[in-house]
């Protein structure tokens, strides 16, 4: 694949992730600030990196399948060929925001993102 160098996404434009397989896509608005490489007992499994959105602001293409912890009210949501965890929402409406799971996304696009480590 050739990347046009002046297409490359800016933290101006929006910016499409996909799992391993491509059943999932998921659109950003924008880069977000920063990545959380959230410690948690969940998380720390497989090493996500969260960007966190609006809810409703991340768009989500594709089949995917909830797992909702007994210790969270969020929902995390996995690609149901490929397993890979693209984000994570909070079906209640009690969050302002959403997570995208940023690692799903080219590396050279979020390089230049900073990771914070908060529970
Ligand atoms: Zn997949
Ligand atoms: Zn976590």
């Amino acid at each position: 694949m050739t990347i046009n160098a002046e297409e490359k996404p800016s933290n101006k434009a929006a910016v499409e992730g996909r799992c391993d397989c491509g059943e999932v896509s998921v659109t950003i608005p924008d880069l977000p600030a920063d990545m959380n490489a959230c410690p948690c007992d969940f998380c720390s499994r497989f090493g996500a990196l969260w960007g966190y959105f609006p809810h409703g602001s991340a768009v989500v293409a594709g089949d995917t399948t909830p797992y909702r912890r007994a210790s969270r009210m969020i929902e995390f949501h996995r690609c149901v060929r490929c397993g890979v965890v693209t984000h994570w929402i909070d079906p209640d409406g009690h969050l302002p925001h959403m997570g995208v799971n940023m690692r799903n996304f080219d590396s050279d696009v979020i390089g230049a993102v900073p990771v914070v480590v908060e529970p």
